[in-house]
């Protein structure tokens, strides 16, 4: 059985300074690196821009401002 990480990183609206959290979980398969991340959570007030090829490169929004989040 492979594990499963799971790692969050933190967002913050640069417009109203609001905070949240999006948390990301990979399947632990060297062989298929980059391919098997998802979404596990994200706090309420923010959500997906793009989704990027990687976790790194998704971009994240403030609901409410429509503002780039800062990660
Ligand atoms: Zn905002």
């Amino acid at each position: 059985m492979a594990a499963r990480d799971e790692w969050s990183s933190s967002l913050e609206c640069p417009k109203c300074g609001k905070t949240g959290e999006v948390t990301f979980s990979e399947d632990d398969h060297p062989w298929m690196k980059g391919d098997t991340w998802r979404i596990e959570s994200i706090s309420p007030g923010f959500e997906v821009r793009t989704y990027g090829r990687t976790a790194s490169e998704t971009q994240f929004e403030c609901v409410d401002c429509k503002e780039l989040a800062r990660k």
